[in-house]
């Protein structure tokens, strides 16, 4: 596709001033911005073009490689068609220059071309740590949490004003809350807008500012909040709760408070999920003949029948006795594992007492030990 003479994509003479380019250009651009023809490929083309063109007659040096050379002089200059990159996918990288132009020529009729005036913002995140026992996660609790957090200002009431003083406009926008600055771009110097940022683009500044707040209309608190901990929450769980954080600018919401848990460890029981581990030691003696013993559990103590024969590592399941549920109403388990404590210190009547016992048993009593020793036995037998 033969390529189009510049002058005449502008559609402007050959001695057209810089002026004269820059308004011509800008009348085009406006009319075959892909904002303005959403999905129109002649559209977008023609907006390459016309960039392209002045891109190259906006700028002196290739301008006149251009008039003595024609496309071939300013191709080679600036490494051919690669040197547009930018434009293939759209106006691309150039986007904040346009914006800059469209901003200036349509007062800001262009989505993103002008600075925006700082809108309500949401307040910050905050978070707090709180520390509860193993019960009070294990049945839920109402705790008192002290935050820190933003407050309107009680001395200006949010206003940021000293008392009897008002705003007046910012002396270095004029009230405008932009302020024009000549930018230099691909296309030659060209004026832009920025946010003012003596007024952060209010257009007023404050008169005289409060003395509590620094004028920014909010101080730092410490309040107390109540927090319900449900039951069944487990350590390092997070509880959200929304609106309950910083306060947020010109009217915008508060942010959202995040309560860590921290579940202290309990120094009978153990936790995983909702069930519970405890674990028992018996005599050796109530291993053998069973009996009838106290267990601790999260209600308060219950009796439990060990029944005679006993072994150690025995785990027996108390039903319902574990966690309440975060959803429902029903409860983990708790988990006895029953461990036979074998006597360390024996007076010699007890030795005695014992080796009797030993005899009257032979190896009867003992099954597994029996089968054992057979084993054992029948192992040095082979070899
Ligand atoms: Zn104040
Ligand atoms: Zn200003």
């Amino acid at each position: 596709m033969a390529k189009r003479d510049y002058y005449e994509v502008l559609g402007v003479d050959k001695g057209a001033d810089a002026q004269t380019l820059k308004k011509a250009y800008r009348k085009l651009a406006m009319k075959y911005h892909p904002d303005r023809n959403p999905d129109d490929k002649e559209a977008e083309a023609k907006f390459k073009e016309v960039n392209e063109a002045y891109e190259v007659l906006s700028d002196d040096t290739k301008r006149s490689n251009y008039d003595q050379f024609g496309h071939d002089g300013v191709n080679g200059g600036f490494g051919g068609q690669g040197g547009f990159g930018g434009f293939s996918g759209g106006a691309g990288g150039f986007e904040d220059i346009f914006g800059d132009i469209f901003g200036d020529m349509f007062g800001g009729g262009f989505g993103g071309g002008r600075p925006r005036r700082r809108g309500p913002e949401r307040g910050a995140d905050i978070k707090q740590t709180v520390t509860i026992t193993f019960e009070e996660a294990a049945f839920g609790v109402k705790k008192s949490i002290k935050i820190n957090r933003t407050e309107e200002c009680s001395e200006c009431h949010g206003s940021g004003a000293k008392d009897g003083t008002s705003k007046k406009t910012c002396p270095t926008c004029n009230g405008a809350g932009e302020v024009r600055t000549a930018q230099r771009t691909p296309f030659g110097n060209i004026m832009s807008t920025r946010t003012c940022s003596t007024c952060n683009g209010e257009g007023e500044v404050l008169e005289s500012p409060c003395p509590k707040c620094s004028g920014n209309g909010k101080t730092r608190k410490t309040k107390t909040i109540e927090v319900d901990i449900p039951a069944g929450i487990d350590n390092d769980q997070i509880i959200k709760l929304s609106g309950q954080g910083d306060l947020g600018s010109k009217g915008g919401p508060r942010g959202d408070l995040y309560i860590i848990v921290n579940v202290k460890p309990h120094t009978l029981f153990t936790r995983d999920g909702y069930d519970v581990y405890f674990e028992l030691p018996i005599t050796f003696v109530q291993a053998a003949l069973g009996d009838e013993i106290e267990v601790p559990t999260l209600d308060g103590k219950v009796m439990y029948n060990v029944p005679a024969g006993t072994q150690t590592g025995t785990v027996f399941r108390l039903r319902e006795k574990g966690i309440s549920k975060m959803r429902g109403n029903a409860r983990g388990d708790q988990y006895v594992k029953v461990t036979v404590e074998v006597p360390k210190k024996l007076n010699d009547n007890q030795k005695e007492l014992l080796k009797a016992f030993a005899e009257s048993c032979g190896d009867e009593v003992h099954e597994k030990k029996k089968t054992f020793g057979q084993k054992i036995e029948d192992f040095f037998k082979g070899k």
